[in-house]
């Protein structure tokens, strides 16, 4: 049985270490990844302050996979045939027997005009990096500063860290009385997240903003960027000498460029709760790739649910399962749906944190705490440690 996983980074990575791990010599496995380096993405919250480095959170994933058996090809994937079992590379076509798409989101910058030419983004190394130059020359001339996420965003969290890192930062740097901070967010209440909140989560954030001077406007989505201002859906115009916005993620082209892979309009791929294909019986996805029913009801102005690491990595060993259990004729697949894994989750809150624990990750749930550490950001640090101990061992099996 060959099977072949598009995209080896969270999901993918675990997918295809799993299928070999469980499958062994009956398995065939091809990875497909434009990018021979393994990211662990929470982490590039960081870089804009200097204190990781690309290279202390990244690694060569194609080592490690042909280490375990695993053949790497470094390419683009272009589109899928399914009707002919094939894949169209920028390196040549592929067949497989199964196929895992696990290739994660695109960033659409243009939700709104000006987000590209004048808001920075985090999200990848050259964004990350790009962030750090503008914070030095910031520095030097600070003034006002707006971060938040645009209309139709999921990944909020991730928004919530750089606000509170830059908070600590222009503390450290002698500068915080010279930068009027604002928070600004779809959700309909702070510490919503896309999950519709976790108890206390509220009261928490809004003590935070309290505390450190921050202001915040709820509700609010982003009518254009200017190089010296923001201005919002509400018509009201903050002015901003350093931007950072988190837009909404969309499926990559791979699968926009596929239409027989009946994606959602956003870009994501339809599957059952063991994320096999509804349409395709060979073909499944994981990660971020997977299109999720919002778990609650919107406001007035649209935003996502998230699709954080652990999830993506859940979704990488159940696709693994299911396609071992198949290629051993058992057809009793492995199911759990998307809201129904728990939710773990450490949010750097500038050298503080809050850990978010619930047993499953969308309402209705039966417990849900969010434990703040005010000392310093010690569980963070610990799980970037452990993730990328395990990662770089292939030890996809841990949690
Ligand atoms: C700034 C930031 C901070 C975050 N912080 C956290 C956090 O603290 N905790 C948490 O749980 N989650 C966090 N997340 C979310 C987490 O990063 C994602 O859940 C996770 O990366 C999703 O994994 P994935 O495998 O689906 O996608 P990705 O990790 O994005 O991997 C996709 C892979 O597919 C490859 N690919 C894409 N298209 C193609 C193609 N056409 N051909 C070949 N290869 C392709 C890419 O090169 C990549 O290797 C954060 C995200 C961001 C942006």
């Amino acid at each position: 049985m060959k099977t072949v996983v598009i995209g080896g980074n969270f999901a993918g990575l675990t997918a295809a270490l799993e299928l070999k791990r469980k499958g062994k010599k009956e398995q065939e496995v091809v990875v497909i990844d434009k990018s021979t380096a393994f990211l662990f993405i929470p982490s590039l919250i960081w870089v804009p302050f200097g204190r990781r480095e690309i290279k202390d959170i990244s690694f060569r994933k194609d080592e490690l996979l042909r280490k375990k058996g695993v053949e790497f090809i470094n390419a683009e994937a272009i589109k899928v045939v399914p009707a002919e079992n094939l894949v169209v590379t920028s390196k040549g076509e592929v067949n497989y027997d199964q196929l895992v798409i696990a290739t994660g989101p695109k960033v659409k910058y243009d939700v709104a005009p000006g987000i590209k030419e004048y808001a920075h983004y985090i999200g990848t190394p050259k964004g990350a990096m790009e962030t750090r130059k503008a914070l030095e020359k910031f520095k030097k001339d600070p003034g006002p500063v707006v971060i938040g996420a645009t209309q139709n965003a999921g990944c909020m969290g991730a928004a919530y860290e750089f606000l509170f890192n830059v908070e600590k930062w222009l503390r450290e740097q002698k500068i915080r009385e010279k930068v009027d901070l604002y928070w600004i967010t779809p959700e309909t209440f702070l510490g919503h997240f896309g999950i519709d909140g976790i108890t206390g989560g509220e009261t928490m954030l809004k003590s935070f903003m309290k505390m450190f001077h921050i202001h915040y406007r709820t509700e609010v989505g982003v009518k254009e960027v200017f190089k010296d201002r923001v201005e919002l859906t509400t018509g009201e115009i903050l002015p901003s000498k350093f931007t950072m916005l988190m837009p909404p993620f969309v499926g990559v082209d791979f699968v926009t460029n596929s239409p027989a892979l009946h994606a959602t309009e956003a870009g994501y791929i339809p599957v059952t709760n063991g994320y096999r294909h509804v349409d395709h019986p060979n073909i499944w996805a994981a990660g971020i790739a997977v299109d999720v029913k919002l778990p609650f009801k919107p406001g007035k102005i649209p935003f996502s649910g998230p699709k954080t690491g652990y999830p993506s990595d859940e979704t990488g060993k159940i696709v693994a399962e299911n396609i071992i259990r198949l290629s051993r004729g058992n057809t009793k697949l492995k199911e759990k749906a998307w809201g129904k894994i728990p939710g773990i989750c450490v949010m750097d809150a500038g050298k503080k944190e809050v850990i978010i624990l619930s047993d499953t990750l969308f309402k209705p749930r039966k417990f849900a705490v969010m434990i703040p550490n005010v000392l310093y950001d010690f569980s963070k640090v610990l799980f970037e440690k452990y993730f990328m101990w395990k990662t770089k061992r292939g030890l996809s099996y841990l949690p």
